[in-house]
């Protein structure tokens, strides 16, 4: 129906019918309600209130937006080329500006994670109301809806009934804007009622030919108008139900938790495309910061969330890295090396795109020097690709697209390694995750990395290549068997470089309560020759790679580093969480659960108004899935899902969907038991007891160093 067919009798219009769905403003864990008018924390909520399709992310700002609002639209690996040659995401139209008269509340936003969409209640002036939903639409990434109704004389004079905006971004990206009223008779009481439908269309060219707007993309935006806006909600939020019904996590006994891990779900699969390539920036689709650019952030925080539980758009992620492989190549090239290296920073191209200088807090210029240096973002990459086989079970991905990622690392590695006298390989010259210590030798966290990168390069080549291959996984072996780890036997614990140890013993607490950013209280310098990290460092090694470090150093290198970690980094506290949970010290855990959930919930840094911080919040389902969980995937190997959970005494519950080799798994974790249930049998080892084989009806498993015996489970044959 279209403005002026409204008529007395007339069934609802398309607005009256969406808007009727209005949800009430009751508290649950599946939606985030806001009602802060502080103008401080505008652009907080702007970026909390983002809706996402994977391809377009929009930023919650107002129908009237303000003085205090950073709108944005961004299309995803869609950047903007600058004069002096750097490159940040690019800010198209937007779609959800209003033609509104005067000034209005804040009033009650509602996003709904369930259905992904952002609803608007406000009170005007004049005592009426007005009302707004608005959506991005999962089920056909591009396609935004904006549904919006209020007293006519709440809006500007509005002109003709219907009106296309279009515009074009070189070849980037085409948008269609298009807006329709529908005028309601005027009531006994006089006004008329205005309902206002726009329907925003985005197209972008396909980044790996980097071509052009395919012809005609003007006038798609004409086609979703083919479904009226109450069959878009339709399909929303069953698309939006299916991707819940593989990822859904609930912490029965703590809600506010639920709703947060719920939130970073929503935000992590709505920034992430499951077809083609997916550039992951450190803020997804939520805003500007970092210039949209792709760290490793995308690889090591937020693909194991995809792998485990939306394949697709791990496979994206990996799309990304291995359409670059080349621009990679060219880079060890460059340097004299083998093999790929992948950029710390990258955008369209792949070349790196770090920049090489900022401003301090003093105004003065310094060098940035993560470009040059900090390198371990190629191992991440072969780690990322690893993750996806060993989630989905399909080992082929590395046999057939994902093998570079593997092998041509490897090569960078060896030859990147420099082999001393004795026969000791170091990495010298490097920034490790902790980026308060620059230009280091053998940071623990990098080498364990190329040697774990090495060792799973070399099996993969070994299982059938040729003898020159066979050759050169040998050599990749003993140069991973070579690498000097960090690992001294007198401490029992890992240096997390060369000379780490010998630096000023300074903690943390000598600073202030975390998360500090060091470098500022105490400035560049003095942190950069002190024992103060930025972020999980040797501990991330713990994290990401916890089978290739030496039994009993966890805890000793939780000991030793926790003082010393200033969490300067939003990426560090969940990881924390995580291996805490994993060493069994649940409260102190907790307590880092309790930082990764409010890092933006609350602002803790004062930098989610340019984005939520996507590291953390998959560090926040890391933390819960392979910490208090304890899930562990395995290799080709032992093709067993391993559950070891570690359940706090506050929560009853701990209940995960999982994607794992092609089936739906949930688990309920309490802490000496796992019920799992799953779309087709599955084997599930509880902690180092012997596998069990699960039956699709589900069973309980419990460990059997307690009393009970397996209720149910079919204990697998020959173990
Ligand atoms: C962190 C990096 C991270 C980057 C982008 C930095 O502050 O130290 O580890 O990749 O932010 O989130």
């Amino acid at each position: 129906m279209r403005a002026g067919e409204a008529g007395e009798g007339a069934p609802p219009t398309e607005v009256a019918e969406v808007l009727s769905e209005l949800p009430t403003s009751e508290p649950s864990p599946w939606v985030l309600i806001v009602t802060d008018t502080n103008p401080g924390r505008h652009r907080v909520h702007e970026s909390l209130l983002t809706v996402a399709d994977g391809i377009t992310g929009t930023r919650g700002s107002l129908e009237e937006e303000g003085i205090d609002s950073l709108p944005g639209v961004y299309v995803a690996g869609v950047y903007e080329h600058r004069a002096d040659g750097s490159e940040a995401l690019l800010t198209v139209p937007t779609w959800t500006t209003l033609p509104l008269r005067g000034s209005l509340a804040v009033g009650t936003r509602i996003l709904d994670l369930r259905s992904g969409v952002l609803w608007r209640n406000v009170d005007a002036q004049d005592g009426s109301v007005l009302c707004s939903a608005r959506w991005a639409c999962l089920a056909r990434p591009g396609t935004t809806v904006l549904v919006a109704e209020g007293r006519s004389t709440l809006f500007e004079p509005v002109g003709p009934e219907s009106v296309t905006d279009r515009a074009t971004f070189g070849d980037q990206v085409a948008t269609v804007v298009q807006t329709w009223r529908q005028a309601q008779p005027a009531g006994v009481e006089g006004p008329r009622t205005l309902g206002l439908v726009r329907i925003g269309s985005y197209v972008r060219s396909d980044p790996q030919t980097q071509g052009s707007v395919p012809s005609g993309s003007q006038q798609e935006a004409t086609q979703p108008t083919v479904l009226d806006a109450p069959a878009l909600l339709a399909e929303q939020k069953s698309a939006w139900a299916a991707r819940w019904a593989e990822a859904d996590i609930e912490v029965i006994g703590d809600p506010e938790l639920t709703r947060a891990v719920r939130l970073a779900l929503f935000h992590l699969m709505a920034s992430v495309s499951d077809a083609g390539e997916a550039a992951v920036g450190p803020r997804g689709l939520t805003g500007p910061a970092y210039g949209g650019h792709v760290f490793w952030d995308s690889d090591a925080f937020v693909l194991p969330v995809m792998a485990a539980t939306h394949p697709a758009s791990a496979r994206a992620i990996l799309e990304y890295r291995i359409r670059r492989l080349g621009t990679a190549m060219d880079n060890a090239s460059s340097l004299g090396r083998s093999g790929a290296r992948f950029p710390w920073e990258s955008a369209s191209r792949g070349n790196d795109v770090t920049p090489r200088s900022g401003i301090d807090e003093h105004g003065h210029i310094v060098a940035i020097r993560t470009g040059e240096l900090e390198e371990h973002i190629t191992a991440d990459v072969a780690w990322a690709a690893w993750q996806l086989a060993a989630w989905s079970g399909r080992w082929a991905f590395l046999d057939g697209p994902g093998r570079p990622l593997l092998t041509e690392t490897a090569r960078y590695w060896a030859s990147r390694i420099r082999l001393d006298s004795e026969g000791v390989g170091h990495i010298d010259g490097v920034i490790g995750p902790d980026e308060y210590h620059e230009d280091v030798d053998d940071n623990a966290f990098t080498n364990l990395m190329a040697a774990w990168n090495l060792q799973r390069a070399a099996e993969l080549v070994e299982r059938g290549s040729s003898p020159t291959e066979q050759v050169e996984a040998q050599r990749w072996r003993s140069l991973a068997h070579a690498l000097a780890d960090g690992f001294n036997a007198e401490t029992g614990r890992y240096v997390q470089f060369a000379g780490y140890d010998a630096l000023e013993p300074l903690l943390v607490d000598d600073i202030g309560p975390i998360p500090v950013l060091a470098d500022m209280v105490l400035g560049h310098d003095r942190v950069a020759g002190s024992q103060i990290i930025k972020q999980a460092d040797v501990l991330m090694a713990h994290h990401m790679i916890p089978g290739a470090l030496r039994d009993g150093t966890l805890q000793r290198d939780l000991d030793h580093y926790l003082p010393r970690t200033a969490h300067g980094s939003s990426l560090s506290p969940a990881i924390h969480a995580g291996i805490l949970a994993r060493a069994g010290r649940l409260k102190e855990a907790v307590g880092f659960l309790q930082l990764a959930q409010d890092i933006d919930l609350d602002d803790v840094t004062g930098s989610t108004a340019g984005g939520l911080h996507l590291a953390d919040l998959g560090g926040l389902w890391q933390a819960l899935v392979f910490g208090f969980a304890g899930v562990c995937v395995t290799g080709p190997d032992d093709d067993a899902l391993v559950v070891d959970p570690h359940i706090p005494s506050g929560w009853d519950e701990l209940r995960i969907t999982l994607h794992w080799h092609g089936r739906r798994v949930r688990l309920r974790c309490q802490n000496d038991a796992v019920h799992v249930a799953c779309t087709s049998s599955v084997r599930v080892r509880l902690g180092d007891d012997a596998p069990v084989l699960i039956a699709p009806r589900g069973a309980w498993v419990e460990r059997s160093t307690t009393e009970h015996r397996r209720r149910g489970a079919t204990p697998e044959q020959g173990h």
